[in-house]
């Protein structure tokens, strides 16, 4: 039979410490390290995803590394992506409102080919830490006025809901591939 192969790119922005470099470890590498390490610069992981009997979804996950503190991207960062992931910390309300600066910057720099607005998924991750900062009812609002394909809480820490928030977004993009 016949085997097709897909390549995303997807993006994965967010103010820094939100867990971005954590989550790429731990989606492509299955594990996670507790000592923060400041990378600089771009960096990118490939992730292969068995989706069907004929399908093979390959991820580029692309880190944003130490970058965050301009809210804002190079034109040449975003190109050609097909999907992206804007993070925030629930302890920390501060990164949680640079979400829309980013979901701004993503969507005025970078479309589909058709023009509209990438797949976007909104993760509030350490879910496993308390208190939180930020609302549920506040996350869902702002999630929906944003125009995100929807939001999950995560723990990078924990390994929850992982594989379902980027399962999710890939299924996004296959619609539109
Ligand atoms: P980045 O700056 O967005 O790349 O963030 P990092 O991936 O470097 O993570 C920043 C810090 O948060 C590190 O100390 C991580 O160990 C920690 N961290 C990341 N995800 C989680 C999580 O889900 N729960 C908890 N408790 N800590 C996390
Ligand atoms: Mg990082």
């Amino acid at each position: 039979m016949e085997s097709r192969d897909y390549l995303f790119k997807v993006l994965v922005i967010g103010n820094g410490h939100v867990g971005k470099t954590s989550l790429v470890h731990r989606y492509v590498n299955d594990k996670f390290n507790k000592h923060y390490k400041i990378t600089v610069g771009v960096d990118f992981a490939l992730k292969v995803l068995p989706w069907s009997d004929t399908e093979t979804v390959r991820l580029q996950l692309w880190d944003i590394a130490g970058q965050e503190r301009f809210t804002s991207m190079t034109r040449i960062y975003y190109k050609e992506a097909s999907g992206c992931i804007i993070m925030f910390d629930v302890t920390d309300s501060s990164s949680f409102r640079s979400c829309s600066s980013w979901k701004e910057d993503l969507d005025s720099k970078v479309t589909l080919a058709g023009g509209s607005p990438l797949p976007c998924i909104l993760l509030a991750n350490k879910c496993d830490l308390s208190p939180w900062e930020v609302s549920h009812a506040s996350i869902e609002q702002f999630s929906k006025t944003n125009g995100f394909i929807g939001w999950m809480e995560t723990s990078v820490k924990d390994n929850k809901n992982i594989n379902e928030a980027i399962s999710f977004l890939v299924e996004k993009m296959m619609v539109n591939r």
